[in-house]
């Protein structure tokens, strides 16, 4: 006879990953089983690491906010017709970098659009003027103009990417993202979220994430929960991230995101995730995923329920920026860090500030990072991997 649910739950809590029937029983389980379900990822969480909550002091540098692709829900991708259109010049890229590092920001996120210089020819113009053939060898370019005329460190995120181009970047950026979002082929059909945007093709971002597996690439991925997918859904997008991490072991944190509904674009009438909807599913991802792995919920989507976050089983709160707005949801205000200090100690944890590269893998640099970035992490790191208390701003 199989077990009860809270029997399976109970079972869970010593950090046993769940197999994927059971996992579906999770996410498809009642609200009356999200008390219990929370306390299992806290103890999962607690059982492997330490009550630390982490966070980035970073940048945000949007690059280009053009995009080949048509996500239903996105407001950061302009059309060149759009007079807040733009790719930044290298001098506003390193005003922005300067800017931050000004204020104690040890992270260069560097956010753009997809290939725009394959659908648009205004773009392919602007880069041709600054001397290059792509978004991407530009963005090289910029990361090591970041590296070196100030104290940044980059962190790419610039969708999907070949194996070859993850490769020219590595060298430039101490860590890369992309956001699985969902493995599911579905949404990319007429009417669904991803319609229209070739780079939200589940099999392309997979293919993503076992390149940077394959190239030693710290990764930060993620799923984005309320854009039409099911629950069972959700359990396979995290599935899928947990069997790539199993072969290469490179995916440093995992986000959960909530969809936000944003006027001006086709799902601005879906119904956003309620919170209780979002703590199960990070309690679920924690108990799929396991007690060391990273997992993050943005704190600005967070609408100030801190503690509730915290008691669903996460330990990191992302990027945070003292200077410049979330560009994909700049609706929603980064809240000031002495405020997600004080929040995160009311619960029990001491808030620790880290690179865009996790503490783990800070630790064995001569595995995750290219040779010449290596002497960049003693400048600012404590044994442990935490960014040096005398270098933390704390306000
Ligand atoms: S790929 Fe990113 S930037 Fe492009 S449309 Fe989708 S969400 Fe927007």
């Amino acid at each position: 006879m199989s077990a009860t649910l809270p029997e399976l739950i109970a079972r869970l809590a010593d950090g046993t990953a769940p197999a994927l029937h059971e996992a579906y029983r999770l996410i498809e389980a009642g609200e009356e089983h999200l008390p219990q379900l929370c306390r299992a990822a806290v103890d999962v969480r607690l059982r492997r690491k330490a009550p630390v909550i982490t966070y980035s002091r970073k940048v945000f540098i949007p690059l280009v906010n053009l995009c080949r692709n048509r996500c239903g829900y996105c407001t950061f991708a302009r059309t060149p017709a759009d007079p807040d259109a733009r790719l930044l010049t290298p001098d506003e890229v390193l005003a922005i970098a300067q800017g931050g590092a000004a204020l104690g920001c040890k992270e260069a996120l560097f956010s753009l659009g997809e290939r725009p210089e394959l659908r648009y020819e205004t773009v392919r113009r602007e880069l041709h003027k600054l001397g290059y053939t792509s978004t991407l060898a530009y963005l090289r370019a910029m990361c090591a103009l970041v590296l070196r005329r100030t104290p940044l460190l980059p962190h790419v995120n610039a969708g999907a990417l070949r194996e070859d181009e993850i490769a020219a970047l590595r060298p430039v950026s101490i860590s890369m993202g992309m956001m699985l979002e969902t493995a599911s082929p579905r949404l990319t059909q007429r009417g669904q979220a991803h319609w229209n945007s070739p780079d939200k093709n589940p099999a392309v971002r997979l293919a993503t994430l076992e390149a940077a597996g394959r190239l030693a690439v710290p990764f930060t991925t993620g799923i984005l929960i309320g854009i039409g997918e099911t629950r069972r859904e959700r359990v396979d997008a995290l599935f899928a991230i947990r069997e790539v991490h199993a072969r290469y072991g490179h995916i440093q944190e995992v986000i959960v995101q909530n969809f936000r509904a944003k006027p001006g674009t086709r799902m601005a009438n879906c119904a956003e995730p309620a919170l209780n909807e979002m703590l199960h599913t990070l309690a679920v991802a924690r108990l799929i995923l396991g007690g060391e792995m990273n997992i993050q919920a943005p704190p600005n989507l967070a609408g100030g329920d801190f503690a509730r976050y915290l008691q669903a089983g996460i330990d990191d709160w992302g990027g945070v920026s003292p200077l410049t707005p979330d560009h994909i949801n700049p609706e929603a205000a980064w809240p000031q860090i002495a405020r997600l200090r004080d929040e995160t100690v009311r619960c029990g944890y001491t808030l620790r500030e880290r690179l865009a590269l996790h503490p783990q893998y800070a630790r064995c640099p001569q595995r995750w990072l290219d040779a010449a970035l290596q002497p960049r992490l003693a400048e600012c790191l404590d044994a442990d991997g935490f960014v040096r208390a005398e270098e933390e701003v704390l306000v």
